[in-house]
């Protein structure tokens, strides 16, 4: 008889967003007449800009006439794509990335869950606490994080680098050393972001350690200071970086699918180019974006898309300042909002994430997420999202505020 992967066995419980959805349709089914507003998963709610809505239509009319229709899309990304993410995310930076070192995908959460293939079984990862759960489980489908401790809520062959607001949610340096470290800046759920000087220690440690960065940077369009968009922005990033990217939170592709990872080719290990393996595994497994979405991507990069998504941004960090301002004048301890659209509260009277959870399902009518969801420092702490809309977002802080 066929054995399974024993290692999905290890994998914990149903995910925290399933059993959100659970709790909430139990108390929607038993109070119908309650208008419930949703600041928990982080999904976009604004539609798509005119000049990416004008880019689709145009490709899919493209796809109609036998003279510009378009088959399988090159594995690795178009070449209009690749130059557009190049020159605008990396060149105009300072950045020395070229086009052959992007890989276009349907998305961050594939690529940070498949990256690891590309490594050896044995090798350690180190991980945030609270941490985007993808990192985690997609290491212990392939039998890398050791057995779950229900004590500690975590695995026992996995590094937590605890983001407590004693170090400002940003990770130490691990006393041990690891190979593959992951890191997501601004961060999701905290909202913190890292300092060029900070960002630039982690790659001098991995440079030192002969280490692997993965470096999430879903949220970078969300920075306002001067943090660093891209960990290229360090020295030497290339030669122990590698970095990922989305469309959905800065141009809400989060139903269109697209994303990219850069693997530098002076990124080696073992004398083995990373840039080599992982255009192989693409390659292999991965048949490429669909050509219409492709083409909307570059639309994200022209004069009006870039216009066009800077006013999503701003709609959702106006959300953010509101979300900010409201609960710290009715006493709670808040952080992020600032460089990105998640909000880190701590919850009021000692309440676990749970209960704050369910207490204000019950009496505000509002769903978050608990902090615990993220791992265990999340415990005593809850995100809450500025994806909404101007009109829900306000009406659940002043609910909230008048709790
Ligand atoms: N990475 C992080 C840290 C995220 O929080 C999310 C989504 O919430 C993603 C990746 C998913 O990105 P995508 O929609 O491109 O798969």
């Amino acid at each position: 008889m066929v054995k399974i992967n024993d290692n999905y066995q290890k994998l914990q419980g149903s995910y925290l967003f399933s059993t959100i959805a659970k709790k909430v349709n139990a108390f929607s089914s038993a109070h119908p007449e309650k208008k419930i507003i949703r600041l928990g998963i982080g999904d976009v709610t604004r539609p798509l800009t005119p000049t990416i809505i004008k880019t689709l239509h145009a490709s899919v009319d493209e796809m109609a006439d036998e003279k510009t229709f378009r088959g399988y899309a090159p594995d690795l990304g178009y070449d209009f794509l690749r130059k557009a993410i190049c020159d605008n995310d990396y060149r105009s930076r300072g950045c020395r990335i070229e086009e052959d070192e992007i890989f276009v995908s349907d998305g961050a959460k594939p690529d940070s869950g498949n990256i690891q293939e590309i490594f050896d079984a044995d090798c350690k990862i180190a991980v945030c606490d609270p941490v985007y759960p993808v990192y985690v489980d997609s290491n212990v489908m392939a039998g890398r994080a050791g057995d779950y401790d229900e004590k500690t809520g975590r695995y026992t062959n996995v590094v937590y680098m605890e983001c407590t607001a004693q170090n400002g949610f940003a990770p130490e340096l691990p006393k041990e050393a690891c190979d593959l470290i992951y890191l997501c800046f601004p961060n999701n759920p905290t909202g913190a972001t890292l300092k060029k000087s900070e960002l630039q220690q982690w790659v001098d440690y991995a440079n030192k350690n002969g280490s692997v960065i993965i470096f999430d940077a879903a949220y970078e369009a969300y920075i306002s200071d001067d943090c660093p968009h891209s960990i290229y922005e360090c020295e030497g990033a290339t030669q122990c970086a590698i970095e990922l990217h989305s469309f959905s939170k800065n141009a809400g592709f989060t139903g269109l699918r697209l994303g990219y990872a850069v693997v530098p080719k002076e990124l080696k290990r073992g004398g083995v180019s990373l840039n080599s393996l992982w255009a192989r595994r693409h390659a292999t497994k991965y048949n490429g974006a669909p050509y219409i979405v492709q083409r909307a991507g570059e639309a994200v990069y022209s004069e009006e898309g870039k216009k066009e998504i800077r006013g999503l941004i701003d709609y959702y960090m106006e959300n953010a300042k509101y979300i900010v301002s409201g609960l710290e004048k009715a006493g709670y301890n808040v952080f992020g909002g600032t460089n990105s659209p998640y909000i880190w509260l701590a919850t009021p009277d000692k309440m676990t994430s749970w209960e704050f959870f369910d207490h204000l399902l019950e009496k505000a009518n509002v769903v978050g997420t608990p902090g615990v969801g993220f791992g265990a420092c999340g415990e005593g702490y809850f995100r809450l999202t500025s994806f909404g809309s101007h009109e829900n977002t306000r009406e659940a802080v002043d609910r909230i505020c008048n709790l």
